[in-house]
């Protein structure tokens, strides 16, 4: 079987399965429910900045800059440095407060054996957050890229009026002061700065669900006995004001239990007795009676009974019971690239990222190349296509899914391009386009079907 014919068969297979499968799990924020991002990060820029310009007062100068700050950079927390990495986890850009770093001095600090040992520090690095480094995983994260490059910037400088070496104990410190920021607005429902806000006006920062959305999960639920779980890491009471400004008043009727607080990735990487499952009486519990010990979830109980914690394999036995099979076919679909792609596929779940950035026009036109070579198995002469995808790309640290070697004119994955590769079975930009795709009888058949090794939207 020729490579091509092997892709295509991979892509029925997977579309036949996602037609088919038991149990589809939802992530909310950014998944099931799209958000405003730049008003979000706005928002949670001056959350952030609230707290952090009484620590530092010199920030009250830095500005959200949004063509800098994008989502998949590492923070390597030691050296103050933004990075973008390689599928083979070099770095291949590097900022340290406004300046670029040159590639001699990225070599020497993350790839030169003779300076470094015979280890990179990025070696164990597997984008989870590590006490070196950060990623800048999803909308939530990624405006503190701007907070980090003003700080870096004033610490550069002052370094250089004072003649003195930039002490990185302070970057240690804003790291810290970060979190605490961090904690103080989002842990609280009722006076935090973030969720005032967000309740104040829910359509600045969140989107409606489609019609067509609502309708298909009514569909595969009463026609498939597809059963749908909605499994946030978002508390209960946030929850309820995202589900019902996105669904309306009756968000319940649309799935079959819900998940609070799950904790992802742990929610996926738990064994079985060790995060179990609390029993909510409402979203918005205050009494300890509201809190109720359970062993497991349930499937379409009350309305006001939704689930805390847990762990996928209470919930994988409870649905084994339920289709009374010794497998079941779950579907997870999420966009944090780790706790709702990677952690699920250590499970063998099958998985679709949500992947905004695929609807960047630069992208699109990196993405169809990248097709295009594919299914003619020629080397296809792109230069073309890469001089206006590079002319038009108006962001410093270029595309999320491949860097363009100019000297080989070859195009690499860039790490998150590689964890997608590795553990998503489908992307798409968001669950609309998964609708899309659900019934789109093209997946099924050979001869409409122009192969990619992953689904990129593109319809
Ligand atoms: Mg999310």
């Amino acid at each position: 079987m020729s490579k091509i014919e092997e892709i295509i068969n991979t892509e029925i297979k997977l579309h036949q399965q996602f037609k088919n499968v038991n149990v589809i799990g939802f992530d909310m924020d950014m998944a099931i429910v799209r958000y405003n991002n730049n008003e979000t990060a706005t928002l949670i820029y001056e959350c952030v900045l609230e707290h952090l310009v009484t620590v530092f007062p010199f920030l009250k100068e830095s500005k959200l800059d949004f063509s800098f700050s994008k989502r998949g950079l590492v923070i390597d927390l030691e050296l103050g440095l933004i990075l973008k990495l390689d599928n083979k986890k070099r770095v291949i850009k590097a900022f340290r407060g406004k300046s670029i770093v040159s590639k001699e001095e990225i070599d020497s600090i993350y790839h030169d054996e003779k300076v470094i040992g015979s280890e990179s520090p990025l070696k164990d690095y597997d984008g989870s957050n590590s006490a070196r480094f950060f990623t800048m995983i999803s909308f939530f994260e990624t405006p503190i890229t701007s907070v980090i490059r003003d700080f870096m910037e004033y610490q550069n400088s002052e370094s250089i009026r004072l003649g003195k070496p930039i002490d990185y104990s302070t970057f240690k410190q804003l790291a810290k002061e970060i979190s605490i920021s961090f904690a103080k607005h989002f842990n609280d429902f009722t006076t935090g700065h973030y969720y005032t806000s967000f309740k104040k006006d829910p359509s600045k920062y969140i989107y409606k669900v489609s019609n067509r959305l609502k309708n298909w999960l009514m569909e595969i639920r009463s026609k498939n006995n597809t059963k749908v779980i909605l499994i946030t890491n978002s508390k209960s009471e946030y929850c309820h004001s995202v589900m019902e400004y996105s669904f309306g008043e009756n968000f319940r009727d649309y799935f079959d239990c819900i998940i609070v607080d799950a904790k992802k990735p742990e929610f996926f990487k738990s064994d079985i007795n060790s995060k179990p499952f609390t029993k909510l009486m409402t979203f918005y519990p205050k009494e300890k009676s509201d809190y109720i010990e359970c062993s497991n979830i349930e499937l379409g109980v009350s309305h006001d009974t939704i689930f805390k914690g847990g762990n996928i394999h209470l919930v994988l036995n409870k649905l084994k019971d339920h289709f009374k099979k010794d497998q079941i076919s779950f579907c997870y679909v999420g966009d944090n690239l780790i706790g709702d792609v990677v952690a699920p596929k250590q499970v063998k779940l099958m998985t679709v990222a949500i992947i905004e950035e695929i609807q960047d026009p630069d992208e699109i036109i990196i993405l169809k190349r990248e097709k295009n070579t594919k299914s003619q198995e020629v080397q296809v002469n792109s230069e073309g296509l890469v001089e206006r995808s590079t002319g038009k790309t108006n962001y410093v640290w270029g595309s999320f899914f491949h860097i363009h070697d100019d000297h080989e004119n070859l195009s690499i994955d860039t790490f998150w391009s590689s964890i997608l590769r590795d553990n998503a079975d489908i992307v798409v930009y968001g669950v609309d386009t998964l609708v899309e795709y659900y019934y789109q009888d093209k997946f099924d058949n050979k001869d409409t079907l122009s192969p990619c090794a992953v689904v990129y939207g593109g319809y």
